[in-house]
């Protein structure tokens, strides 16, 4: 037996086991080895002696306890009847735990048997207990324990990897645990930035389908026409991007910037640099709502340059069209037969919207084998920077940190039961003394990606409620599950000013641009996530009106009410990340699998300081990022 067998091979580990075990992420015995505990269980009082009695005894309410002696000291367990089985009178035990009250008296409360010292407690699933994993580790660790060799060149102040393996499941003394575990999150921390760096020499070794020749005097044409200044890291995005469009090698990089920060503008520019050698852009979008927006944007930036832009939906069809430049679309992209005869680049924007796979499939259908497009991903997805360069590491890093214009600051209120019809009222006189305009979001029932029908009632039933709440005001209703055509219509509608409060789905969390609404209203605040509710927030206060965003929330819990609270003082997408990371998991904010963020089996996203040894280390040894 080896590190890499199947853990079926140890003994009466058969395939029902091996099932539960899958659910663990344990399949071979190195699997089980760096399964490691949780936590540990310190300073137990050890009693070491002769059983004098056991028994059941059924409390009032039915249950079974068992009651045992070894001389003076009371046993207690709750629920194991099995126990008078296979522990028998006059035999000799070693029983572990903690001293505790039970009624009147002092007993050792449901002791470990057989088991002493510090005693770790893993993750368990069904049908596998801490108990069992204790006994099956033990016995592949005496197995295979000459095979675990230290692989660093040095240990930089960790435990060697033998030791750490030894410690996590045996310690000897309090604290051994936790030394052990740093180790090994350590080495699970090395092990993803040494991945992302492979990814990046895989991804290096392609060659660009296009290489632009960037000439600064077209591109500042473009610039000085914009209805606006960019900002300093606008134009340092642009310059690193457009570097890039240059090189022999595709760009494979990530365009962070907050809610508001103006990332369409710059991917415009590139659009536009790839437009001026005659290359296409390809453009896609989590929603319909936003592949549309980013179609009249593009349209209105660069039709002045006779570029042409068309937007794919699903009722496209290849005949309508003629020579395009640029495609805008949603992943409905992936499937429709177009002219992507000369793709140099493509933006993905909401990047973290995608699923690896869509994003995958969308640069296959750009690419010819070892010939890829440029990649330009955009995401306002705040997360901290170290994380971000773990885990994104083979994506080079550009970031807006200023947010453009004059925008005054939004005040948040959270708002409680008893005050919404004087809110309401405050946003009637709002909406008519500022010519301002509101979204109102209803939060999706259940906790799925996609709406349900029952979120489509709910959100409906809200609607006709909010009309007789607002007699005087037009409304107009968005979902998820509305007609492409239909969507367009009421955003066009609203963003025409022909509808003064917009009832809505998160639909439109991410992306939507219009700058006359002032206020949002989130209902049921309470349940989304802060960096969701950031989103949300960044749907406003775009313009030169004062914004307001209006938080109600029915009955919410103290961490609830203590992520809301948040929300009023900070408006740095970056840093509600690192706190929801706090108050939440990491699990929370990133929505793991939506970003692609794997779920850390023993390191945690919180352990910066962690990362940055990690980083160090990896620099040391292979010095990818100069
Ligand atoms: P993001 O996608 O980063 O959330 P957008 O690209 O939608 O942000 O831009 C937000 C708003 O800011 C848009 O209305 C856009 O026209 C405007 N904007 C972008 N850059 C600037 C700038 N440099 N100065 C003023 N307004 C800007
Ligand atoms: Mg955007």
């Amino acid at each position: 037996m080896n590190l890499n067998s199947a853990v079926g091979e140890l003994p009466l580990v058969g395939p029902v086991y091996q099932k539960r075990l899958e659910k663990l992420g344990i399949r071979s015995i190195r699997d089980l080895l760096w399964h490691v505990p949780a936590r540990y269980i310190e300073d137990n009082i050890v009693i070491k002696g002769k059983l004098t009695s056991l028994k059941n005894q059924y409390t009032r309410s039915g249950k079974k306890i068992q009651i045992g002696k070894v001389g003076e000291t009371t046993l207690v367990w709750f629920n194991q009847p099995y126990l008078t089985r296979v522990l028998f009178p006059n035999e000799t035990y070693t029983f572990s735990g903690k001293m505790d009250w039970f009624g009147q008296k002092r007993a050792l409360i449901s002791p470990f048997i057989n088991e002493q010292g510090i005693i770790p407690v893993y993750p368990e699933t069904y049908g596998v207990t801490s108990k069992w994993l204790r006994k099956k580790i033990k016995i592949a660790y005496e197995l295979v324990k000459d095979e675990i060799k230290e692989y660093l060149p040095e240990t930089y102040g960790f435990l060697s990897l033998p030791e750490a393996i030894r410690q996590a499941h045996f310690p000897q003394k309090a604290g051994e645990g936790a030394t052990a575990r740093k180790r090994l999150a350590f080495d699970e921390l090395l092990g993803l930035q040494l991945k992302s760096i492979k990814r990046r020499a895989e991804w290096q070794k392609n060659k660009a389908s296009y290489q632009s020749t960037i000439n600064n005097l077209i591109i500042q044409q473009l610039i000085n026409s914009l209805p606006f200044k960019l900002t300093a890291s606008q134009a340092r995005a642009v310059a690193e991007i457009t570097a890039d469009l240059a090189k022999p090698y595709p760009m494979n990089r990530l365009l962070e910037g907050d809610v508001g920060s103006g990332k369409t503008v710059v991917a415009a520019v590139a659009a536009y640099a790839a437009f001026a050698n005659g290359y296409q852009t390809v453009v896609m979008a989590p929603t319909q709502i936003l592949a549309q927006q980013h179609f009249n944007t593009l349209n209105s930036l660069l039709y002045p340059f006779k570029v042409r832009i068309n937007l794919i939906t699903s009722a496209f069809t290849t005949k309508e069209i003629g020579r395009t430049d640029i495609f805008v679309g949603t992943h409905s992209l992936i499937h429709q037969k177009l002219a992507l005869d000369k793709v140099a680049l493509v933006v993905i924007d909401e990047q973290q919207k995608f699923g690896v796979e869509q994003r995958e499939r969308l640069v296959k259908k750009t690419r010819h084998g070892p010939v890829a497009p440029h990649i330009l991903a955009m995401t306002a997805t705040p997360i901290p920077r170290t994380v971000a360069l773990t885990f994104y590491g083979d994506l080079d890093l550009s970031t807006l940190t200023e947010i453009p214009g004059n925008r005054p600051k939004i005040t948040t209120w959270i708002v409680p039961p008893e005050k919404r019809v004087a809110a309401y009222e405050w946003i009637k006189s709002y909406v008519i003394s500022h010519k301002s305009q509101v979204f109102i979001v209803c939060p999706l029932i259940e906790k799925s990606e996609k709406e349900t029908m029952k979120d489509v009632k709910a959100v409906t039933a809200e609607f006709s409620n909010l009309k007789s709440q607002f007699p005087n005001l037009k409304l107009g209703l968005l979902h998820g599950r509305m007609k492409a055509n239909q969507k367009d219509k009421v955003v066009r509608d609203f963003r025409n000013k022909e509808i003064d409060i917009l009832v809505t789905t998160p639909v439109i969390e991410v992306g939507i641009d219009i700058p006359n609404a002032a206020i949002i209203v989130i209902e049921a605040a309470e349940r989304f996530g802060l960096a969701q509710l950031h989103q949300l927030r960044g749907r406003i206060g775009r313009g030169e009106t004062k914004s307001y965003c209006l938080l109600f929330a029915e009955s919410p819990g103290e961490k609830a009410l203590e992520r809301l609270k948040a929300l009023r003082q900070n408006f740095s997408g970056f840093e509600l990340a690192e706190l929801d990371l706090k108050l939440r998991g990491p699990g929370e904010i990133f929505g793991t699998r939506q970003h692609g963020i794997p779920d850390l089996k023993i390191a945690s996203w919180t352990d910066i300081d962690l990362i940055k040894k990690a980083k160090e280390v990896v620099k040391l040894t292979h010095d990818p990022f100069t």
